[in-house]
């Protein structure tokens, strides 16, 4: 089986601005790049539309009202610092959440054995009741509550390799011992969160901080414990939420990751996800504004995931 891409139509048309670095063409070139390679092992998909009531399941009504409010028709709107909507924002910020939808069912389906979704807005940042850090839905949050919601899954791990804490995936799931949540980051930095002692109400969260300047055989070893903890868990689904702002040329971190590193950590979570729950993995871009280093890091991750 192969390895499904998913892809929008409508990610270029959420403009943050000049300079900005949650830019449309981080995905132009991952998407570019994985098509120059023409491997045989993708297959590409568009995302299908999907019911909006479980954007209800990880957001509070009042917030994805709010935020229905805030979607500009002309000219920008700052729901933070950092996070600005456009008026293609509602189209691409909802086709983010549609493509993980549309990820998790083809595996489910066994359309494909696994995806990877190259899409933005990301979405860790984004709690349940705050737009965040680029973010405004928490599309892994979305898809792991799809999971319990239409295909009765009981145990859901989401893995955040992403140089920052995902804040808002923590947020959502802080009480919910039925997902596991798993975060590798820089610390202390943006957003704040993510110490080891932040471990869920049901010891359902795992926090890994890294100090600045952490290198790659640092990062790798510092997964020993993630995995032990996810073969403990025993998911029947893993999520990634699949940043690579980790890199050495990133330019908002100062983690030390080689672009191959991305293939080391994703064999590794395959071959464990191989074990606990029938390779079922769908991994969703999150951060990495180095464009060169970003597309060497997805190919090397997708390449992992489709061999
Ligand atoms: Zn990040």
């Amino acid at each position: 089986m192969k390895t499904g891409i998913i892809i929008t139509d409508t990610y270029s048309n959420h403009n943050t601005g000049q300079d900005h670095p949650e830019r449309a063409d981080r995905v132009t070139v991952v998407i570019e790049h994985l098509k120059k390679k023409g491997s045989k092992n993708l297959v590409w998909k568009k995302p299908s539309k999907f019911d909006l009531k479980y954007l209800e399941l990880a957001h509070d009504k009042a917030y994805l009202n709010n935020i229905n409010d805030a979607f500009p028709t002309k000219g920008v709107n700052f729901l933070d610092g950092d996070t600005i909507l456009s008026p293609g924002s509602k189209a691409a910020a909802r086709d983010a959440v549609a493509s993980i939808i549309t990820a998790i069912d083809g595996v489910m389906n066994k359309d494909f054995k696994n995806a990877f979704c190259a899409v933005r807005p990301p979405g860790h940042h984004a709690e349940k009741q705050k737009a965040m850090g680029f973010c405004v839905y928490n599309n892994v949050a979305v898809g792991a509550y799809y999971l319990l919601e239409k295909y009765n899954l009981s145990k859901v791990a989401i893995i955040d390799f992403d140089v920052h804490h995902g804040n808002g995936t923590q947020n959502i799931f802080y009480n919910n011992e039925k997902v596991l949540y798993i975060s590798s980051h820089q610390y202390p930095y943006y957003p704040g969160s993510g110490a080891s002692n932040e471990k869920g109400v049901k010891d359902n969260v795992l926090n890994i901080p890294l100090v600045a300047g952490t290198q790659s055989h640092e990062f790798l070893n510092a997964y020993d414990s993630i995995f032990k903890k996810l073969k403990e868990f025993k998911p029947e689904f893993i999520l990634l939420s699949a940043g690579f702002d980790a890199h050495k040329d990133d330019p908002l971190a100062q983690i030390n990751l080689e672009s191959e590193d991305f293939y080391t950590l994703t064999k590794r979570i395959m071959s464990l996800a191989k074990e606990l729950c029938g390779k079922k993995i769908v991994s969703i871009l999150e951060g990495g504004y180095d464009l060169n280093a970003l597309k060497e890091s997805v190919d090397y991750h997708v390449k992992s995931l489709s061999e």
